[in-house]
């Protein structure tokens, strides 16, 4: 399933791509599919890259292409996880341990799969994330340890998407955090100064954007992004179906700047 493992409002989006009933969440927007003005086609890989995410298998929905393609061009891409995904699933009977262990074998093979250099899950309480400064504090701690040239988190601003789908709260959370702490918090001196030296980076992608104007080529990685999460998805997923719709999404993304696969972003240039 396309999903990112927890309950959210609304199916509509993933059948919207795969043309098709589902009965997973889409887990974010669909990229229009006309062309979009001023679209800019990504071509640089960063030196360092940082994706922040809420629960396990976010980042494979949202980035898992962008991630990959860069892993390939040299980039180092870290991974920071906010939870460990224990309210995912529709086992109502599973206990914490036994949902937390599977998502993070799940992670694990993802990350290699798309060939990231780092996976750090946190213990923040899923579906219970808020944006106080303990987050925003762990967010800057690592930005000030990995230094990412660009960052990679969800956008808070995108809440309803279409009339079937809500983002989750812990998306919005988080996302709100990483915009609370990337800017000053990371960089100026004066702040956080028991948190590392500080750094700024150059830019911020925001993921399951609305608004999306800069788009990452993912030709060579879209099997790898379908594989990364049909690992999420379990053994009980239909694989035919997971892999068509990040093909499809991949396409629809791709037409918006005349490319055949790719992923879309709203950019924020911070440097
Ligand atoms: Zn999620």
């Amino acid at each position: 399933m396309l999903t990112c493992g927890q309950r959210c409002s609304g199916h509509r989006q993933a059948e919207e791509v795969v043309g098709e009933p589902t009965r997973s969440c889409g887990h974010g927007p669909t990229v229009p599919s006309a062309l979009v003005a001023d679209a800019a086609l990504i071509v640089d890989a960063p030196a360092v890259a940082l994706a922040i995410f809420a629960h396990p298998d976010c980042p494979i929905v949202n980035c898992g292409g962008a991630l990959a393609a860069w892993s390939r061009d040299g980039t180092a891409v870290h991974l920071l996880v906010v939870t460990k995904g224990e309210r995912g699933g529709e086992d109502g009977e599973a206990s914490d341990d036994d949902i937390t262990e599977a998502r993070a074998r799940h992670l694990e093979a993802s990350a290699g799969l798309l060939g990231l250099s780092s996976v750090e899950v946190l213990d923040f309480p899923d579906g219970e994330v808020v944006n106080n400064m303990e987050l925003r504090r762990a967010i800057v701690a690592r930005v000030r340890a990995h230094r990412p040239e660009a960052v990679l988190f969800h956008d808070p601003t995108a809440v309803i998407y279409g009339d079937r789908y809500v983002s989750h709260p812990d998306h919005r959370a988080v996302g709100w955090a990483c915009l609370d702490a990337i800017g000053a918090p990371s960089s100026g001196p004066r702040y956080h100064r028991d948190l590392g030296e500080p750094h700024a980076i150059s830019d911020a992608y925001l993921c399951g954007s609305l608004e999306p104007d800069a788009f990452v080529l993912i030709d060579a990685v879209v099997e790898a992004k379908a594989a990364a999460l049909r690992h999420h998805a379990g053994e009980a997923a239909d694989a035919q179906w997971i892999t068509e719709a990040v093909r499809a999404r991949a396409e629809d993304a791709g037409e918006a700047v005349g490319v055949a696969n790719a992923e879309g972003f709203r950019r924020l240039r911070l440097g």
